[in-house]
């Protein structure tokens, strides 16, 4: 749509405008910093940071109303920064000139109501935000495009120069920070640092592909982790994973769209995340209280982090309701199929505390809780839950088991909706699926088929006797009507086809 076409009200905030006043702030000794550098911790005390904009509540002087029928309006004009997580500029990154912003088709990603058949199973009416629909196949695209944009700012307008972009990753990280970094032409490589054994093939694939340097350890992410920390305190290299804070501001865009896709009427929601690094659920959090006090939203909705039994740090915290009576204590992680969130001490938590405290503060203690499941609850509702329609990771199906149980524990109310992340897609976890198929979890995964729920290829093959086609030997006229009579009736007779 042409601007000129756009209703008068909206048009002269169509386009943004670079404006706000970011600064870092340390949650421990709120000391603050400004954005000239990129900083992961704060240089006084090393605790995490997040963004503020100082100049925020210049934003107020527009309407709620009238920033709901702008972000909305936004999604209709041909610029492709605003196609994406950037239609909410003024939110999320309002000091990137828009010709900064990098955009690889990120966010606007599908939001698709359970079937009849699931939302039985779950309780609860629901639906799946295909996160995995994301152009690297994960949410991580989301603050990747956020981080990069701002490391493309630093290039372009502060002299920024020979950046190396390094990041830890259980996987999905490296393989959209790996894609963002190689989409950049001036001056930007990257490398990636897996744990060893720890991701799957395709996500191993995904930074060859782009062409990153990858590097593998061993241990669990953890210790990665520990490996970037190190480096990117001794080394000038840029640090993607979401200690990097503009990170957690591009994740917001996830609650900024599920509010769009429901008219701003989100009060009455339940938003499942799954919890690894906590970087997505800080943001989440974040992001509806943006949104809340702009007056974009009227209430905030019920946000549920899970975590699997065998990677549940923040489970453990929040499990005391003493709140002075605290104490994080990071665990040792045991394999886990939503491998994507095995992490055993996450790097967010001081943020998620910090937030919690605010949420809580404003919707009451039950606006946010966490759950924990096992591996076996993961398995079973990923596999159900694909074979209703969606495509799910394993993460999806830890949101999907998490509000079955919160449904089961009375933690929701029976007329809620459900928002669940499928974080990634299917595909990148299909080792999982195999191995459920094929009955081959090793012990400790604590995870055994349902038989109602396995599949696998039914292979014809024909007896001794009746000729078979091959690439190299191709059967003539009569061999092959033999074969295919062979096939025909032995397909038709395992499906208990009817003659017509
Ligand atoms: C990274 C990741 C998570 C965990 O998100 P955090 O921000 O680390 O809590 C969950 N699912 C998938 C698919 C991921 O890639
Ligand atoms: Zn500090």
């Amino acid at each position: 749509m042409r601007i000129g076409d756009f209703p008068p009200d909206v048009q002269p905030h169509l386009i943004p405008s670079p404006g706000g006043a970011y600064r870092y702030e340390c949650l421990a000794c709120r000391e603050h910093f400004g954005i000239d550098h990129l900083l992961y911790t704060c240089p006084e005390c090393g605790s995490v940071l997040l963004i503020k904009d100082q100049d925020w509540n210049r934003l107020k002087s527009i309407p709620g109303a009238l920033w709901r029928r702008i972000f909305d309006f936004r999604s209709m004009v041909p610029v492709p920064a605003l196609r994406g997580i950037y239609r909410f500029h003024e939110l999320l990154g309002s000091i990137l000139p828009m010709e900064d912003i990098v955009y690889l088709g990120e966010g606007q990603t599908p939001v698709i109501e359970a079937n009849e058949r699931l939302a039985g199973w779950a309780g609860i009416s629901m639906h799946f935000k295909n996160d995995g629909q994301n152009p690297s196949a994960s949410f991580k695209d989301r603050g990747m495009a956020s981080a990069f944009s701002y490391l493309n700012y630093l290039i372009k307008r502060r002299d920024l120069k020979d950046v190396l972009a390094i990041c830890a990753s259980t996987g999905d990280t490296s393989a959209s920070a790996a894609l963002y970094a190689s989409y950049l032409v001036r001056g930007v490589k990257s490398a990636v640092l897996l744990p060893h054994g720890k991701v799957t093939p395709q996500q191993l694939g995904q930074p060859l592909g782009s062409g990153a340097r990858v590097i593998e350890i061993p241990g669990v992410f953890d210790d990665c982790m520990k490996v970037v920390e190190y480096l990117s305190e001794n080394y000038a290299v840029a640090l993607m994973n979401s200690k990097n804070a503009w990170r957690i501001l591009g994740q917001e865009s996830y609650s900024f769209e599920i509010a769009q896709w429901f008219e701003y009427d989100v009060g009455k929601l339940v938003v499942v995340v799954p919890i690894g690094n906590a970087g997505n659920i800080t943001a989440v959090l974040q992001g509806f209280l943006k949104l809340l006090d702009l007056g974009i939203i009227e209430g905030l909705p019920t946000v549920i982090g899970v975590q699997s039994r065998h990677a549940n740090p923040v489970f453990l915290y929040y499990l005391e309701p003493d709140r002075s009576k605290r104490l994080f204590r990071p665990v040792d992680v045991r394999p886990s199929v939503a491998q994507a969130a095995m992490i055993g001490n996450p790097v967010s938590m001081p943020r998620v505390i910090h937030l919690v405290e605010q949420y809580r503060g404003i919707a009451g203690t039950g606006s946010f809780q966490v759950l924990e499941v096992s591996e076996q609850e993961i398995m079973d509702a990923m596999l159900l839950a694909n074979r209703n329609g969606h495509i799910s990771c394993t993460q999806g199906g830890e949101c999907l088991a998490g509000i079955r149980r919160a449904v089961r524990e009375r933690r929701v109310d029976a007329g809620s909706v459900a928002v669940l992340d499928a974080t990634a897609h299917a595909l990148k976890f299909a080792v999982f699926q195999e191995k459920y198929f094929s009955d081959g979890f090793e012990p400790e995964y604590e995870v055994s088929p349902k038989e109602e729920l396995q599949n696998e290829p039914h292979l014809i093959s024909p007896p001794e006797g009746v000729p078979r086609p091959s690439q190299d030997v191709r059967l003539d006229p009569t061999e092959f009507e033999r074969f295919l009579r062979f096939s025909g009736e032995a397909i038709a007779g395992l499906l208990g086809l009817k003659p017509r």
